[in-house]
């Protein structure tokens, strides 16, 4: 086939910009933790991008969107390091500014034999509802429920509760992230708990953006909003059987592969 039939038969191709943090990750895996004023040796040092609004465009790139970044960076060694990292995977980079005088956003990451991190994730700030409410999807896990709702958020039912109460402040559409759950999408219609996939799960940093480049690149193809969110939770899922953030995220073929063979269950 010719590569013109061939785009005709292909889902549309979003378009998608992200706006949000590029950071570099430090990671040191060390036998213990150091003590304050302690000086040990590490067994092993990655350095990986990351941030969520990078993540969430690599997710977006990898499942075949066209993304554009819009971030800003430091003069120091990781700026420009990680706008050539969005340059390789072909993420547009115009929008990412370096800026004099300033420190790129990093990752300090303590990891011992246990697998037990010390890491700063994602502080989640808590912010005014009226603020998001114009949104047209607010998709929060279940720590950033918790933040903004000022409910707990620990199980399906914390979080249908949550979910009502965002709707009733006035957001439109929420998609709670709840982990080896999956998710629970709501709307005025009423709300839908979409279970997760089971994966060999081995690292789960990275999988809530996953989840949101994923879902937007499927819903901006033209898929319903039900099933988009079921192939986010499919890629999402699949990401937290690989380490690392990015490193971890499938790319459109290999995930193809596995929704023929999970996503019709
Ligand atoms: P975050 O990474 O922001 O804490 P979650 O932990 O809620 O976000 O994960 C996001 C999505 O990733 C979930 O909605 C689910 O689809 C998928 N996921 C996460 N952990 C697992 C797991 N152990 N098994 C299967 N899917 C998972």
């Amino acid at each position: 086939m010719n590569g013109r039939a061939n785009e005709k038969i292909m889902a549309k191709r979003p378009r998608i910009a992200v706006v949000g943090s590029a950071n570099v990750d430090l990671t040191t895996f060390s036998d213990q933790f150091p003590k304050p004023g302690e000086t040990i040796f590490g067994q092993k040092f990655d350095l990986g991008f990351g941030g969520k609004g990078a993540n969430q465009a690599v997710a977006a790139r990898l499942c075949g969107a066209d993304v554009f970044m819009v971030a800003r960076v430091g003069d120091d060694l990781f700026g420009p390091s990680t706008i050539k990292n969005f340059e390789k995977l072909g993420i547009d980079a115009t929008h990412v500014r370096q800026v004099n005088g300033v420190s790129s956003g990093v990752a300090p990451i303590f990891v011992d034999p246990s697998g037990q991190n010390r890491i700063n994730p994602a502080p989640a700030q808590p912010i005014d509802i009226k603020a998001v409410a114009d949104l047209d999807y607010f998709v929060p896990n279940e720590t950033e429920a918790e933040a903004i709702s000022g409910m707990p958020v620990r199980d399906l039912d914390d979080a249908r509760r949550c979910a009502a109460k965002l709707l009733a402040s006035g957001i439109r559409r929420v998609i709670i992230t709840l982990g080896a759950n999956g998710s629970l999408l709501a709307g005025s219609e009423g709300m839908e708990h979409v279970p997760a996939f089971s994966v060999k799960s081995v690292d789960s940093t990275g999988a809530g953006d996953a989840f949101i480049g994923s879902f937007a690149t499927f819903l901006g193809e033209g898929l319903p909003e039900r099933e988009a969110v079921k192939r986010a939770n499919l890629f999402a899922g699949l990401s937290t059987t690989g380490v690392g953030t990015q490193k971890s995220f499938y790319g459109r073929a290999r995930f193809d592969a596995e929704w023929i063979e999970k996503g019709k269950a």
